[in-house]
């Protein structure tokens, strides 16, 4: 199997279109034989962060380095850096065996080398069989499987792909998924894609940097960002959040004041981790945190509950997710679903129930 795990690591990288900054100040480290996601809406930069690795842009500041090297001002074809583009890029008239030949005609590499290193880059992604076809031939998944083939064998010391999954239907998107991150895992090597899709990059990648007008938001896990947000931008895009913006009023003790606008002062045990300062905040929690009672429950002492009245419900099976008007503001509350309980009617008066422990608190 190749063995081709390097480091890639952005030291202050800017980019501008003209007067226009697409990258701000982009620092990153993406350690050997990492699955690595770009995530962030569209327009945040993510593409043009991959062609800038690929070496189709150029930064017009900082450092790119590849095992510590800097590759700033190498040309793409001596990067060696594979990248698979979203439409695939396929040669419609050639077969599939001389599509994911080409990189090696190109390098003048024996024939004997061409026949073994196909044959195995077709194996390795399943299309043996499908060697005289051509690319029209194929379904969709299949062709994508060619693409990824053409550029593993190669043998490229980076793995960049772009949207890699944008193409297929939702069902083979959730096959290829799996599928992908098998391959990436047999192979070691070190990969970065580009998704505006949160489940993907939650679902494949071994860790991922969330992007947002050009600015690097956050860097980690999937549950490390779900769990611990660092701010608005984080909370809201990778997951669904309640967000309350307010004000931490000073005082000591263990417990702690915010006065949440629209809602008034919530008194919540001060976290002991990551005690926030006084000033300016948001709290944000999840739906599924939040419980949901009607109003006259007793609920438990461990919660910090909260009046409202249902606008909307939802049924999506494994749960129901309600809009609660509470005063000035929308929360979201997710009730888990089994057969025989009743949903609750817009217009219903409930109480909504917030786990503090599991209150995030968002710096401005
Ligand atoms: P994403 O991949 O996250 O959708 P892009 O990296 O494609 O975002 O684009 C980021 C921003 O840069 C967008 O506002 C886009 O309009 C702009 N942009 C991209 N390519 C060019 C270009 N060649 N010339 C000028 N602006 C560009």
């Amino acid at each position: 199997m190749i063995r081709n795990q390097a480091s890639l690591e952005c030291r202050h990288i800017s980019l501008s279109y003209g007067s226009t900054p697409v990258l701000r100040d982009v620092n990153l480290k993406i350690e050997p034989g990492e699955f690595f996601a770009l995530l962030g809406p569209s327009g945040s930069g993510k593409s043009t962060l991959l062609r800038l690795i690929a070496g189709f842009n150029q930064h017009q500041s900082g450092e790119l380095l590849i095992d510590g090297q800097d590759i700033s001002g190498v040309p793409p074809h001596r990067r060696n850096v594979g990248m698979v583009f979203q439409n695939y890029a396929l040669w419609p008239h050639m077969t599939i065996w001389d599509n994911v030949a080409f990189g090696l005609v190109e390098r003048r590499e024996s024939r004997d080398t061409i026949r073994r290193k196909v044959g195995a880059a077709l194996e390795l992604v399943g299309l043996q069989d499908y060697a005289r076809r051509r690319p029209g031939q194929l379904s969709g998944g299949q062709q994508q499987r060619v693409a990824l083939a053409r550029t593993i064998v190669i043998e490229p010391k980076l793995l960049l792909l772009d949207e890699p999954l944008s193409n297929l239907d939702k069902k083979l998107r959730v096959q290829m998924r799996e599928e992908l991150k098998n391959l990436q895992r047999t192979l070691g090597l070190t990969t970065i894609f580009v998704t505006h899709d949160q489940e993907e990059a939650m679902t494949t990648a071994d860790r991922m940097a969330v992007l947002d007008g050009g600015v690097l938001q956050q860097v980690g896990t999937a549950a490390g960002l779900y769990d611990y947000p660092q701010n608005r931008f984080v909370a809201g895009f990778v997951g669904t959040a309640n967000v309350l913006e307010g004000e931490v009023l000073a005082g000591g003790g263990e417990m702690l004041a915010f006065d949440a606008r629209g809602l008034g002062r919530l008194v919540l045990p001060r976290p002991v981790d990551e005690a926030p300062a006084p000033g300016a905040a948001a709290l944000a929690f999840r739906p599924h945190q939040v419980h949901i009672a009607v109003r006259d429950e007793q609920g438990d002492a461990l919660r910090v509950w909260i009046d409202g009245q249902v606008e909307s419900a939802e049924f999506l099976g494994e749960f129901a997710r309600y809009r609660v008007r509470v005063g000035e503001l929308a929360l979201v509350a997710d009730q888990p679903h089994y057969a025989g309980i009743a949903m609750f009617v817009p217009g219903a008066p409930v109480r909504l129930g917030i786990d503090p422990t599991q209150l995030r608190y968002l710096a401005r």
